[in-house]
């Protein structure tokens, strides 16, 4: 029987892998079969080591996402360090928090700059290896606040409904190159980026009170959903945003 989701002999790029979403979904490619370059500030040490005892070549790919500089060379150094590259998993994201009336110009910048700006050149970057190697996989982590407003967040809000746009964008020139472009779009995942929410007693229980799954997402829940729109089982999906949020934007 066919394997749709084998992954040997892909190379995948994951940014903001050391920790969270990143290094569950670096995890899961590696278990589906493919080689990772673990990318990021902090070294994904940890998420290299545990790729290698599957049995998969891991390499770590020092860069701080929030300037463009850096984002050539992290397609170059992945293909010299892994010999190719099939699959980019754009992950790293950050949040800043006030209201719209204080928000500043800084908080501003440093999360389109990392959030959106970051995504959309290192999607340039890896976009014309691809096309000149056969075409590829690009899956982007949205949020569910690429469909909502959200309250207290106009930068997160506007990054990740830009990643939205984008992710459309991208398919629709990429899709003939044999590039597929697609989004995850996770609801409430316990990570450190939302261990405030989680610790504030209120707050969580309102959190829980509207997730249809009356839980928090682990981060290996999203590990499923990157790991098919990473393999041939998504090659005629394009354009998509794929929710794995428990019921979040159902209800
Ligand atoms: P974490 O805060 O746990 O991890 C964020 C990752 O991004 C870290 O690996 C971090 O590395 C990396 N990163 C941040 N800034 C930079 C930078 N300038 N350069 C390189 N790497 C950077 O977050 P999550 O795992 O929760 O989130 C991962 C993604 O999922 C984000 O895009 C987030 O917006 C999105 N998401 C998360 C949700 C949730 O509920 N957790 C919900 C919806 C979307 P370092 O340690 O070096 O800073």
């Amino acid at each position: 029987m066919t394997n749709f989701f084998d992954l040997s002999g892909k190379v995948a790029v994951v940014t903001g892998a050391n920790t969270g979403i990143g290094q569950a979904i670096a995890l899961a490619l590696a278990e589906a079969g493919a080689d990772i370059a673990a990318v990021g500030r902090t070294p994904a040490e940890d998420t290299v080591a545990k790729a290698r005892a599957l049995g998969r070549r891991a390499e770590i790919v020092s860069a701080d996402l929030s300037t463009i500089e850096p984002l050539g060379r992290v397609i170059e150094e992945t293909v010299a360090k892994l010999g190719g590259l099939h699959i980019l998993v754009n992950n790293a994201g950050i949040i800043r928090r006030a209201d719209a009336v204080d928000f500043t110009e800084e908080d501003w910048d440093a999360v389109i700059d990392t959030n959106l700006k970051s995504v959309f050149f290192l999607c340039q970057a890896a976009g014309r290896h691809m096309i000149a190697n056969g075409g590829g996989k690009v899956i982007n982590i949205a949020s569910m606040l690429t469909f909502q407003g959200g309250i207290r967040v106009p930068s997160y809000t506007a990054s990740k409904s830009g990643i939205g746009g984008l992710t459309k964008l991208l398919a629709n020139e990429w899709a003939a190159k044999g590039i597929n472009v697609n989004a995850i779009a996770p609801g409430y995942i316990a990570t450190n980026n939302t261990a405030a929410l989680q610790a504030d007693e209120a707050r969580n229980k309102s959190i829980l009170d509207r997730i249809p799954a009356g839980r928090w997402g682990d981060p290996s829940d999203l590990g499923g959903a990157a790991v098919f729109l990473a393999s041939r089982a998504a090659d005629y999906v394009q354009g998509h945003i794929l929710a794995v949020d428990g019921g979040w934007l159902a209800r």
